[in-house]
Protein backbone atom coordinates (compact mmCIF):
# COMPACT_ATOMS: atom_id res chain seq x y z
CA UNK A 1 0.00 0.00 0.00
CA UNK A 2 1.46 3.10 -1.02
CA UNK A 3 0.15 5.13 1.45
CA UNK A 4 2.11 3.07 4.27
CA UNK A 5 4.93 3.89 2.37
CA UNK A 6 4.47 7.40 3.24
CA UNK A 7 3.92 7.04 6.60
CA UNK A 8 7.04 5.21 7.37
CA UNK A 9 8.99 7.70 4.63
CA UNK A 10 7.59 10.81 6.96
CA UNK A 11 8.81 8.40 9.83
CA UNK A 12 12.51 8.12 8.69
CA UNK A 13 12.40 12.14 7.37
CA UNK A 14 11.67 12.77 11.11
CA UNK A 15 14.16 10.42 12.35
CA UNK A 16 16.70 11.76 9.93
CA UNK A 17 17.84 8.27 8.77
CA UNK A 18 16.44 5.16 7.61
CA UNK A 19 14.79 2.45 9.60
CA UNK A 20 16.07 -1.05 9.84
CA UNK A 21 14.78 -3.37 7.98
CA UNK A 22 12.50 -4.86 10.19
CA UNK A 23 11.59 -1.61 12.15
CA UNK A 24 10.89 -0.22 8.95
CA UNK A 25 8.36 -3.34 7.92
CA UNK A 26 6.52 -3.02 11.35
CA UNK A 27 5.84 0.17 11.03
CA UNK A 28 4.69 -0.30 7.94
CA UNK A 29 2.55 -2.69 8.58
CA UNK A 30 0.72 -0.87 11.63
CA UNK A 31 0.32 1.77 9.09
CA UNK A 32 -1.44 -0.62 7.04
CA UNK A 33 -3.23 -1.54 9.69
CA UNK A 34 -4.04 2.00 10.26
CA UNK A 35 -4.57 3.48 6.87
CA UNK A 36 -7.65 -0.32 6.53
CA UNK A 37 -8.87 1.28 9.70
CA UNK A 38 -9.91 4.55 7.72
CA UNK A 39 -7.20 6.59 9.01
CA UNK A 40 -5.95 9.45 6.33
CA UNK A 41 -2.85 9.20 5.04
CA UNK A 42 -1.81 13.02 6.05
CA UNK A 43 -2.72 12.20 9.33
CA UNK A 44 -0.93 9.22 9.95
CA UNK A 45 2.48 10.87 8.14
CA UNK A 46 1.78 13.91 10.71
CA UNK A 47 1.37 11.36 13.87
CA UNK A 48 4.31 9.10 12.26
CA UNK A 49 6.62 12.47 12.29
CA UNK A 50 5.96 13.09 15.84
CA UNK A 51 7.36 9.75 16.85
CA UNK A 52 11.32 10.09 16.70
CA UNK A 53 10.96 12.95 18.99
CA UNK A 54 8.79 11.32 21.17
CA UNK A 55 10.38 8.28 21.46
CA UNK A 56 7.87 6.48 20.34
CA UNK A 57 7.80 3.04 18.21
CA UNK A 58 4.46 2.13 17.99
CA UNK A 59 2.78 3.98 15.43
CA UNK A 60 -0.91 2.36 16.82
CA UNK A 61 -0.45 3.30 20.10
CA UNK A 62 0.67 6.67 19.18
CA UNK A 63 -2.43 7.20 16.68
CA UNK A 64 -4.99 5.80 19.24
CA UNK A 65 -3.77 8.62 21.84
CA UNK A 66 -6.88 10.31 22.56
CA UNK A 67 -4.28 13.57 22.27
CA UNK A 68 -5.15 13.19 18.40
CA UNK A 69 -8.16 14.25 17.05
CA UNK A 70 -8.79 12.97 14.11
CA UNK A 71 -9.65 15.58 10.79
CA UNK A 72 -13.11 16.75 10.78
CA UNK A 73 -13.63 15.73 14.88
CA UNK A 74 -14.49 18.94 16.84
CA UNK A 75 -13.80 17.69 20.18
CA UNK A 76 -17.19 18.54 21.26
CA UNK A 77 -18.51 15.06 21.39
CA UNK A 78 -15.48 14.63 23.91
CA UNK A 79 -17.02 16.32 26.85
CA UNK A 80 -14.20 17.35 29.08
CA UNK A 81 -13.89 15.25 32.81
CA UNK A 82 -16.08 16.90 34.83
CA UNK A 83 -13.72 17.74 38.10
CA UNK A 84 -14.36 16.33 41.23
CA UNK A 85 -15.58 19.21 43.34
CA UNK A 86 -14.02 17.07 46.44
CA UNK A 87 -10.54 17.50 45.01
CA UNK A 88 -8.37 20.64 44.89
CA UNK A 89 -8.01 21.90 41.41
CA UNK A 90 -5.98 25.22 42.47
CA UNK A 91 -3.18 25.80 40.39
CA UNK A 92 -0.10 23.95 41.28
CA UNK A 93 -1.98 21.76 43.47
CA UNK A 94 -1.18 18.55 41.56
CA UNK A 95 -4.42 18.99 39.42
CA UNK A 96 -7.10 17.24 41.53
CA UNK A 97 -4.56 14.35 43.38
CA UNK A 98 -5.04 16.13 46.29
CA UNK A 99 -8.60 15.90 48.27
CA UNK A 100 -9.61 19.75 49.01
CA UNK A 101 -9.98 18.81 52.53
CA UNK A 102 -6.58 17.61 52.78
CA UNK A 103 -4.29 19.30 49.88
CA UNK A 104 -0.67 19.76 50.44
CA UNK A 105 -0.07 22.82 48.90
CA UNK A 106 -3.24 23.88 50.56
CA UNK A 107 -1.82 23.24 53.66
CA UNK A 108 1.32 24.86 53.58
CA UNK A 109 -0.23 27.71 51.98
CA UNK A 110 -2.56 27.98 55.01
CA UNK A 111 0.55 27.60 57.58
CA UNK A 112 1.79 30.77 57.72
CA UNK A 113 -1.21 32.57 57.94
CA UNK A 114 -2.48 29.85 60.60
CA UNK A 115 0.55 30.31 63.04
CA UNK A 116 1.12 34.04 62.84
CA UNK A 117 4.16 35.57 61.52
CA UNK A 118 7.73 33.85 61.38
CA UNK A 119 9.14 33.30 64.72
CA UNK A 120 12.87 34.06 63.67
CA UNK A 121 12.95 38.12 63.02
CA UNK A 122 15.31 38.22 60.19
CA UNK A 123 17.07 41.06 61.54
CA UNK A 124 17.66 39.64 65.16
CA UNK A 125 19.23 36.98 63.14
CA UNK A 126 21.71 38.91 61.39
CA UNK A 127 22.56 40.82 64.83
CA UNK A 128 23.06 37.52 66.39
CA UNK A 129 25.35 36.67 63.53
CA UNK A 130 27.57 39.01 63.46
CA UNK A 131 27.78 39.66 67.37
CA UNK A 132 28.50 36.12 66.90
CA UNK A 133 31.70 36.75 64.61
CA UNK A 134 32.62 39.93 66.62
CA UNK A 135 33.00 37.47 69.78
CA UNK A 136 34.86 35.21 67.86
CA UNK A 137 37.04 37.84 66.18
CA UNK A 138 37.49 39.12 69.68
CA UNK A 139 39.04 35.56 70.83
CA UNK A 140 40.75 35.64 67.99
ZN1 LIG B 1 -4.76 22.75 47.27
Amino acid sequence: MQGADAVVAAYETALGRQLAAGSAARLRKQAVELLGAGRPVDWLCERAAEMPALGYQDLIRHADHPRHRLPGQTGSDRARPERDASMCWKPGHGSGAYPADDCSQCLAESRPRREGPAKINPADLVAQLRAGRAAVEARG
